[in-house]
């Protein structure tokens, strides 16, 4: 039995090397116990994974970009192949320009799915050797999402098992009336 690999479909032309390195991309405003579960599992399975903070004039934040970058490159210390970058422009222009083939998305429901589904042809059809990799959240995190949490924390709910000790620090200043 014969195994047919059509390595012209490789990303990059057969670039293998980078096949194993891939990019996280979000808001992180602020970054979760799930978003750190997708990047323990994702850095199990990738040679190197790139968190990438993305910055866009169009959103309103709560956190800065150095805010956001400074507690993901402190969050990701546990990983030694894993680093923090920051993103202005489109993301697929971002990982093109670094020879990352991959994008890892995480999925917690079907609603996240749809749109992450249709994220994923928006980006096929801005470069098709951009594959999107989801991963399923883990039952423990799915309820988790930044929205909520900026919510509960403005009104100084308890924090301590969806973002880390250092998140739940930086959410109390934020929210804390001068
Ligand atoms: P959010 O969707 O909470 O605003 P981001 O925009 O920072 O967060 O999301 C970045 C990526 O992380 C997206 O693919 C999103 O689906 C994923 N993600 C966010 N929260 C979780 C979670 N609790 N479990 C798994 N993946 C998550």
């Amino acid at each position: 039995m014969f195994l047919y690999l059509n390595l012209d479909r490789r990303p990059f032309g057969g670039y293998a090397l980078s096949m194993n390195w891939a990019a996280f991309p979000g808001s992180f405003d602020p970054p979760t116990y799930g978003h750190l579960d997708i990047i323990r599992r994702a850095s199990s399975l990738f040679e190197k994974v790139f968190v990438v903070v993305a910055v866009n004039s169009e959103k309103k934040y709560l956190f800065n970009t150095e805010e956001r970058i400074s507690m993901v490159q402190e969050l990701v210390k546990p990983w030694n192949n894993v680093e923090a970058l920051f993103c202005d422009t489109l993301v697929v222009e971002f990982v093109k320009k670094r020879n990352i083939p991959v994008l890892i998305r995480g999925v917690r429901s079907v609603i996240d799915f749809a749109y992450e589904y249709e994220l994923s042809m928006m980006n096929r059809g801005l470069d098709p050797q951009v594959e999107t990799v989801f991963m399923a959240a883990d039952p423990a995190y799915f309820v988790l999402r930044s929205s909520s949490i900026k919510e509960l924390a403005s009104f100084g709910g308890d924090l301590s098992a969806m973002v880390p000790p250092l998140v739940a620090e930086k959410l109390k200043i934020k929210y804390t009336k001068v």
